[in-house]
């Protein structure tokens, strides 16, 4: 973290609406707490999770949604504009990462498995990781980008577990550290509330209140793993010329539980 900052920054980069708050939005009420700035952003605004609207009404409701799950929780929310399905790593959007990395200023990003049940989770992670690994280099530069800031460092990159702490083979991603989210459970399931269209969605076809129940059926899965009620997990990107300063772990450290 920058010395000049009173207040640590944490930027959140995932594929879609909801995926924030499934996945690590237990974790995300922890440090709002703690008094951290949190921002929200998603590559597309979901507009092919609907069986009955139209792609265009579709993804000003869940933009809505998610902006109201941002306000919820204290977090600013922004959408990049991709399109569900079309998530893929190129230069450009490489570049308009970058671009909301210059201007939100994150010391920590948290962003998708490198590897999960669906390609979109996938192409988002490697988007943040080259993004992450990009802001802080002065030559590379792209059209709306702001000047890198002197003394502005590369942000600690974590990932989120796969959906279900499931690799795309079938094989079991277990977290290096565990979330203790028992105090939070009820606020993550609040949050989560906020995507109404995915909820009622579920909802009406399955007959009950799947959306919220799966992820607190997925919580406790993890609590179960680590001695508490609910629990999330999360990795630390440690390989060369990213920041290995364990300050998640620090942040959290009384929800913490490393696995052994
Ligand atoms: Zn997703």
């Amino acid at each position: 973290m920058s010395q000049a900052k009173q207040v640590p920054r944490l930027l959140v980069v995932m594929a879609h609406p909801d995926d924030a708050e499934i996945l690590i939005g237990g974790s995300l009420f922890h440090l709002k707490a703690l008094g951290w700035e949190l921002g929200i952003v998603t590559m597309t605004a979901g507009d092919c999770g609907s069986a009955t609207h139209s792609k265009e009404e579709i993804s000003r409701i869940r933009h809505a949604e998610a902006k109201a799950a941002a306000d919820y929780l204290g977090a600013w929310y922004g959408c990049v504009g991709l399109m569900d399905c079309e998530v893929f790593v190129n230069a450009e959007n490489v570049r308009r990462i970058v671009e909301v990395m210059r201007t939100f200023d994150p010391d920590v990003v948290i962003t998708h498995s490198p590897t999960d049940y669906m390609l979109d989770h996938e192409e988002t992670s490697r988007l943040a990781r080259a993004a992450t690994f990009a802001v802080a280099m002065p030559l590379y530069q792209t059209r709306h980008s702001s000047p890198v800031k002197v003394g502005r460092a590369t942000p600690e990159l974590y990932y989120a577990d796969p959906l279900e702490g499931i690799a795309p083979l079938g094989e079991r991603v277990h977290p290096q550290f565990y979330v203790d989210i028992s105090e939070q459970l009820e606020k993550k399931r609040q949050m989560l509330g906020c995507h109404e269209s995915q909820r009622n969605w579920l909802r009406d076809h399955h007959g009950v209140d799947e959306y919220l129940d799966r992820m607190t059926t997925w919580a406790a899965l993890y609590g179960g793993e680590c001695g508490c009620e609910y629990a999330e997990g999360l990795r630390q990107h440690l390989g060369h010329g990213y920041p290995r300063q364990p300050l998640l772990q620090e942040a959290l450290s009384p929800y913490i539980h490393i696995r052994e």
